[in-house]
């Protein structure tokens, strides 16, 4: 059985983030600086990934968007402001993919093939827009986590089960984020949050479970995470907690990162895009 990884990343700045208030951001302020050096990365192992991209960012970042197609890689849709979707009427929401979709093939002459929704914040009703009304092919919004308040749930029950994390209906496929199951709940092996705040060998340990029984891996990361940029003045008001869920582990990711490449490969897996597992590299 062959085994594939998704190392994508969700092209969005710091702002952009949950939990922040983008009106009270210092926006000139930028840790987009993160994609290109995550581009050198995966130029360094020749990987190939998915880029799921913020609309409003497209126009600013256009030659880094381009260099990131002249590599390989597939550039898909990460909405176009970065509210949640949960957050949206569905009529604000149609409006809000049209946008995305409108710019992403303005300024780079892309038909996305997929999206991503803000902070996993999807249900039914908006997925099927996404399949129905946008035909797109895929999705990757889902999120098997118990603990976490933000994220939204999608009702797959017609879907059929294609292989790990992978659901399938009609020619529409539904791609989970990587989970492991411990002491009955479901945490994350997926995100550059865990990866940036959890040591290295407790990651790695989650990671030995999880590839014993999965045969597919799809993690994300976002540039701030890779930024060099870290001195990042964030809002006055930002808590403890938020400010040390911001800046823990950032000087260490690409470390990690290094580490993480280096397990999968030596664990058999391939680095492939989405849209790849889409055109049938699936187990
Ligand atoms: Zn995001």
């Amino acid at each position: 059985m062959k085994k594939y990884a998704v190392l994508g990343m969700d092209v969005e700045d710091w702002f952009h983030l949950d939990y922040f208030n983008k009106e009270e951001c210092d926006t000139s302020q930028s840790t987009m600086d993160g994609l290109t050096l995550y581009l050198d990365l995966l130029k360094q192992y020749e990987i190939k990934t998915t880029f799921f991209v913020v609309g409003e960012l497209v126009s600013k970042y256009k030659d880094e968007l381009n260099l990131i197609l002249e590599h390989g890689h597939e550039i898909a849709l990460h909405s176009y402001s970065h509210i949640r979707p949960l957050n949206l009427s569905i009529s604000e929401f149609r409006e809000d993919t049209q946008k995305g979709m409108t710019v992403l093939k303005d300024v780079l002459n892309v038909d996305p093939q997929g999206y991503r929704a803000p902070c996993f914040s999807l249900d039914r009703e908006r997925l099927d827009i996404l399949k129905n009304e946008f035909n797109l092919i895929y999705d990757s919004s889902k999120i098997k986590f118990d603990s976490h308040d933000l994220y939204g749930r999608i009702e797959l029950n017609d879907f059929d089960s294609l292989a790990e994390d992978i659901y399938k209906k009609d020619l529409f496929l539904e791609f989970e984020a990587s989970t492991v199951e411990i002491f009955g709940k479901s945490l994350p092996v997926s995100g550059g949050g865990y990866l940036r705040i959890f040591p290295w060998f407790l990651t790695k340990t989650l990671l030995k479970k999880y590839m014993k029984t999965n045969g597919n891996y799809f993690f994300y990361i976002h540039p701030f995470e890779f930024s060099k940029n870290y001195n990042i003045t964030v809002p006055e008001n930002t808590d403890f907690k938020t400010k040390l869920r911001f800046n823990t582990g950032r000087r260490s990711v690409e470390k990690k990162m290094h580490k993480l490449i280096k397990l999968l490969k030596q664990n058999d897996y391939e680095f492939v895009t989405f849209r790849d597992l889409y055109s049938g590299k699936i187990n």
